[in-house]
């Protein structure tokens, strides 16, 4: 059974052409799935209908064997880590990785492990009573990875994560990504318009154009082709 099953998906915003437009895509168990095309070929509005912040207008979306349109994102097990972070400014490091547990009322003496674990597996155990103006883009980075990690999620999903980042940092957080997702064999759902991401990080790239699927295929597949 695949992870994460999409059958005839659309989103239609208003009554133009659909942003997303008839997509069927399974998505292994474990699978790292990149999402590429350019700007506004509907990548961020597939992603956010799998997370459940936009309205499905048609199509089925089925998560562990479970039909979710109709479900809140709280109700999907899903840990999503955004474009500009979205960390908590008023709240330290520590707290802003152990917010999914705090809203989950995870006992404090688990949430400190589990946060522990979260920070030394992203190098952050040195920040964690740090306020996030205080770190540096990579460290933010970090601790949004943190918060994505620091609870049993059955996918991972990613928007553009790395578009705020300088290209040094960035060829280094992708690695750490690599990394983080082949560690944690969590099904992972990774949005980007960037062509070295898409090849390096993907077990498949799934290309859009225009809402539409061109094509699903393996790294090596793509480069190989005529
Ligand atoms: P991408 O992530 O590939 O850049 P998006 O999913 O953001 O593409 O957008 C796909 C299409 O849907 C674009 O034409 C965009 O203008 C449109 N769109 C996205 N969000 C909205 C919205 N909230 N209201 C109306 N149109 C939108
Ligand atoms: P509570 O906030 O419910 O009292 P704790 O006793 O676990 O929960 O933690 C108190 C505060 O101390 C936390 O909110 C956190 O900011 C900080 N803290 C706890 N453990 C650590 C730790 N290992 N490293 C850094 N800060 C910690």
């Amino acid at each position: 059974m695949a992870a994460i099953e999409m059958s005839h998906i659309v989103k239609r915003y208003g009554d133009g052409f659909p942003a997303v437009n008839d997509v069927s895509l399974d998505i292994a168990d474990g699978e790292f799935m990149i999402l590429v095309g350019p700007s506004g070929c509907g990548k961020s509005t597939l992603l956010r209908m799998i997370v459940g912040l936009e309205d499905i207008t048609s199509g089925d979306m089925v998560i562990g064997g479970t039909r979710v349109n109709d479900k809140a994102p709280r109700d999907r097990n899903l840990s999503m880590v955004f474009q500009n972070y979205a960390l908590y400014p008023h709240l330290s490091v520590y707290e802003n990785i152990a917010f999914p547990l705090r809203l989950a009322k995870v006992p404090d003496e688990e949430v400190r492990r589990k946060v522990e674990e979260s920070a030394n597996i992203l190098e952050l155990h040195e920040h964690l009573q740090r306020k996030p103006a205080n770190l540096s883009g990579g460290q933010r980075q970090r601790v949004a990875m943190g918060r994505a990690i620091v609870r049993q999620a059955d996918a991972f999903l990613f928007d553009e994560p790395l578009s705020n980042l300088d290209a040094k940092l960035r060829g280094q957080m992708r690695a750490e990504i690599a990394r983080l997702q082949r560690r944690l064999g969590i099904t992972t759902v990774y949005v980007t318009h960037d062509q070295t991401e898409a090849m390096t990080l993907g077990d498949r790239v799934c290309v859009l154009k225009k809402g539409i699927i061109q094509q699903v295929a393996s790294p090596r597949e793509l480069y190989e082709q005529p």
